[in-house]
């Protein structure tokens, strides 16, 4: 499968909940992770929910809107392992694109 729609996306703008049209993301917090995943330093705040999720035998953190509660993906603390130059490590939101709408600038 190729690359999923907004993984090469940059373009300003507020990324907003495909189902609920809640805003979740700002388009400045998103970086090139090398990953085949759109991914984010963080959400705006209080736009996404947390659980623990022990599928596939890992034990991960999977983000949720807050106001829906449609699965957005996996959170992970390895942002500055993603070849990433940025000097603070930290949270790497890794999202599907299917579960984001780019509202532009
Ligand atoms: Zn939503």
């Amino acid at each position: 499968m190729s690359e999923e729609k907004y993984t090469r996306v940059f373009e300003k703008g507020t990324y907003n909940c495909s189902h609920c049209g809640a805003q979740l993301f700002p388009s400045g917090a998103k970086f090139s992770s090398g990953t085949a995943w759109p991914s984010f330093r963080k959400a705006l705040s209080g736009a996404i929910k947390t659980r623990p999720d022990h599928s596939l035998g890992m034990t991960r953190t999977e983000i949720l809107c807050a106001k829906c509660g449609q699965h957005l993906g996996h959170v992970f603390d390895d942002g500055k392992e993603c070849g990433d130059t940025h000097e603070q490590a930290g949270q790497r939101f890794c999202v599907l694109s299917e579960a984001l709408d780019l509202e532009k600038k």
